[in-house]
C-alpha cells in the first residue's frame, strides 16, 4: 500500500482545502473533524506522508501521540470533558475512511455516548466557535 498525496488530509496540509486548525508545529498539524463523534474532536496529522501506522516513521508517530497529549489536555479544559477516547483506524478492514496518518482525539462526558462514525455533520459557526476555544486552552 502506497500513500496517495491526493487525500483530503494530504490536501488540508497543503492548504488546498480549509480545515478549522488548532495546532501546528515543525511535524504535526491538528485541526478539528467536520463530522464529530463528540464536541471538539479532533484530528492529529503528521506533515509528513504516510498512510498509517504501518508505514509512519517512529519519529512522526511519536511527534502526533505527545501532540495529541497536549490537545487532550487543551480538551479538558476548553470542553470540560471527563475523559478523552484516541481512536485510529488503519487500512479499510481497520475502519480507515481518509488514507493519511491520524489520530483521533475526542473528548467525553460522563454518560454520553459517541456519535456514530459520520453521521453528524457540525455547523461552520459551531466548528470556529469549538476551534477558538482549543487555541486559546492551548495556548494557556
Ligand atoms: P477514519 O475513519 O479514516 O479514521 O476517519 C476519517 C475522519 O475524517 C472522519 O472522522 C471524518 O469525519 C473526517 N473527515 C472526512 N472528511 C473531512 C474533511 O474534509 N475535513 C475534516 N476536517 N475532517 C474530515
Amino acid at each position: 500500500m502506497t500513500y496517495d498525496p491526493g487525500n483530503i488530509f494530504g490536501k488540508i496540509l497543503r492548504g488546498e482545502l480549509p480545515a478549522y486548525r488548532v495546532y501546528e508545529d515543525e511535524r504535526v498539524l491538528a485541526f478539528l473533524d467536520i463530522m464529530p463523534r463528540a464536541t471538539g474532536h479532533t484530528l492529529v496529522i503528521p506533515k509528513a506522508p504516510s498512510r498509517n501506522l504501518l508505514d509512519v516513521e517512529p519519529d512522526d508517530l511519536a511527534a502526533v501521540v505527545a501532540a495529541a497529549q497536549r490537545i487532550a489536555r487543551a480538551q479538558m479544559r476548553a470542553f470540560e470533558a471527563d475523559g478523552i477516547t484516541l481512536t485510529q483506524h488503519n487500512e479499510k478492514a481497520g475502519g480507515q475512511e481518509v488514507f493519511h496518518l491520524h489520530l483521533h482525539v475526542i473528548p467525553r462526558h460522563t454518560g454520553v455516548e459517541l456519535r456514530p462514525p459520520l453521521s453528524y455533520k457540525e455547523t461552520p459557526e459551531a466548528l470556529a466557535a469549538q476551534a477558538e476555544a482549543l487555541k486559546a486552552a492551548l495556548a494557556g
